[in-house]
């Protein structure tokens, strides 16, 4: 079983996965959310957490590999990697150091293509903010 997860994860990365980039939209951090995607969904991840995102990034910078192979983050795109950023970027900005590791962790994954989730549903994640920085990164 391991080797199948293992070899599931390194054929949906082979060739440059896209990401799809998230904001929590809370403010509690890791235990908070992973609960939180606990009661709804109940879906234990490789590396023992519930959250549905690959990658999640607290305040404080701190880079969570949560999860691998397939995501639950974004309805229809979770073959995606997802990347989820601690906050809600509509009341209040994110860290210097979210903004550092979430640049470190996009020039390691180097996807092929970087969405907001408000691309692909309706919804306003990953706020104005995280959402005009999303461009900016891209046109570097
Ligand atoms: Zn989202």
């Amino acid at each position: 079983m391991y080797r199948l997860i293992q070899l599931i994860n390194k054929v949906l990365r082979l060739d440059n996965p896209d990401v799809v980039v998230h904001h929590s939209g809370g403010f509690g951090g890791l235990e908070v959310d992973d609960k939180l995607h606990k009661d709804r969904w109940n879906w234990r991840s490789f590396y023992g957490f519930y959250l549905g995102y690959h990658y999640y990034i607290e305040r404080d910078g701190r880079i969570y590999t949560t999860r691998k192979g397939r995501g639950a983050h974004t309805y229809g795109h979770n073959e995606k990697i997802g990347i989820c950023l601690v906050g809600n970027g509509e009341i209040a900005d994110f860290t210097k150091e979210q903004y550092g590791s979430l640049e470190k962790l996009l020039k390691e994954i180097n996807p092929k293509h970087i969405y907001g989730h408000r691309d692909l549903g309706n919804t306003v994640c990953p706020s104005e903010r995280l959402y005009n920085w999303i461009l900016t990164f891209t046109k570097k």
